[in-house]
């Protein structure tokens, strides 16, 4: 195994391990810290589910995965982050990724949420959501991470204990890999350790690649998934199939996500079978019987969608209630319990929305690896789990066309 790669969760796992694979590397999806021995390919990405942990568990989490990782041979460590670059002032991207420079022994990481294909791109250090500014963008609402501040060398910095963040603008990225390493090794020289470098389209990923192919740490979103294989050696190709699909289809949105909201919205506005579970229901157990009971009685040809997915009064509205850890911990348990009985009546071909809720039904159903198949759109694609013989689809919030949901099922009838 060549890289060693740890995502914050669980839907930026399966973003990675598909911009891996459609570059040419052999990819395995392990979820949770792995043990025993590495899968016969050339990347593994181990997804966690630390991106709002309490620091100390994301850090110690993630330290488990490196060495894990390093102990099977990893010669480069990946952390990925969320391209939008989800966290709060207390982390978790800074003091991870501290950690994981000091166990690297890493003088120098390069880091940067560009993903282009995925309209992610960064420009002097300010992150561009499409259009709009980071802060500008329906991130500045996010249930658990809201980002109100574009500017990533403020907000990193913010986050880290002992390390400078420095900038490789634009200019120095546009001059190629070359220009790129000497400016990096030059903010080593001047004490910095962690440098965000601009990114507005593959090319300049491609360039980063190169750049640091050679260093121990690299903190990224998937974007760079396209950019360090090729500096490996590794030329893009198909990624292979998926087995054949069975049984009934659904899709579980735990998402709030401007995105989500729209793909939730097209889906009713299609006709679709749409159950919306009650978030203040005052028996947990009795509303997860209920949805259900309602889901199971119409699993079939049609897929059924079970959703939380809110506009932001609504979810402050649930959040006055519960508090923001509490509603979150709350519905993640409803949706991954209903997941759980949808996968036990026969669902066999499962799309979830939202990278917490993912990381919670997959922990349901107590899926610890995943193979990697083809796209639905750019950073989601199908996945197939061997041991519950079940198709999963794990779309991050802001991800995928508004007819996200009916162009999944369509492709795995392709
Ligand atoms: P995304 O990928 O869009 O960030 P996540 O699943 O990671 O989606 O995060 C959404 C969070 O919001 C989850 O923790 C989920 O439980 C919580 N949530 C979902 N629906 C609601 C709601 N109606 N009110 C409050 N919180 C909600």
């Amino acid at each position: 195994m060549l890289l060693g790669c740890i995502a914050d969760d669980l839907t930026g796992a399966s973003d990675l391990a598909n911009n891996l694979a459609r570059s040419g590397m052999r990819v395995a999806l392990r979820v949770g810290v792995p043990s025993g021995a590495a899968d016969e390919v050339d990347a593994i990405v181990v997804s966690l589910k630390s991106r709002t942990a309490p620091v100390d568990d994301a850090i110690a989490e993630s330290l488990a995965a490196a060495r894990w990782l390093g102990s099977q041979g990893a010669r480069q460590i990946y952390f990925k982050i969320c391209s939008t670059f989800d966290s709060t002032p207390q982390g978790n991207i800074g003091p991870v990724a501290e950690a994981l420079a000091d166990l690297m022994g890493a003088r120098m990481v390069a880091v940067t949420p560009a993903f282009p294909a995925g309209g992610r791109t960064v420009y002097l250090g300010h992150l561009f959501v499409g259009t709009a500014l980071l802060s500008d963008s329906p991130m500045r609402s996010h249930p658990l991470t809201p980002m109100t501040d574009a500017n990533l060398q403020r907000v990193l910095q913010a986050q880290l204990r002992s390390s400078r963040v420095g900038l490789v603008d634009l200019p120095t990225v546009a001059r190629g890999a070359f220009a790129l390493r000497e400016r990096l090794d030059s903010l080593e020289s001047a004490g910095i350790r962690f440098a965000i470098v601009d990114a507005l389209e593959d090319s300049h990923l491609i360039a980063l690649g190169a750049a640091i192919a050679d260093m121990p740490l690299v903190v990224a979103a998937s974007g760079l998934g396209v950019g360090l294989p090729r500096a490996h050696g590794f030329v893009a190709g198909q990624v292979g199939g998926l087995p054949r699909p069975s049984g009934a289809r659904a899709i579980v949105s735990g998402s709030c996500s401007a995105a989500s909201q729209a793909q939730v919205a097209d889906f009713i506005r299609r006709g679709g079978l749409a159950l919306e579970v009650d978030a203040c229901a005052t028996s947990l157990d009795d509303e997860v019987a209920r949805v259900s009971a309602l889901a199971q009685a119409h699993l079939g040809h049609v897929p059924v969608l079970v959703y939380s997915t809110a506009d932001a009064a609504r979810v402050s509205a649930v959040q006055g209630l519960f508090g923001q850890a509490g509603a979150a911990q709350r519905i993640e348990q409803m949706l991954s319990r209903i997941a759980l009985a949808l996968v036990e009546s026969g669902v066999g071909q499962l799309v979830v929305a939202g990278g917490e809720t993912s990381g919670a039904c997959i922990q349901a159903l107590g899926l610890h690896a995943l193979g990697i198949g083809p796209q639905v759109d750019p950073g989601v694609p199908w996945c197939f789990s061997d041991s519950a013989r079940l198709h999963v689809c794990l779309k991050s919030g802001n991800f995928g066309s508004e007819d996200f949901f009916t162009k999944a099922f369509d492709l795995l009838d392709q």
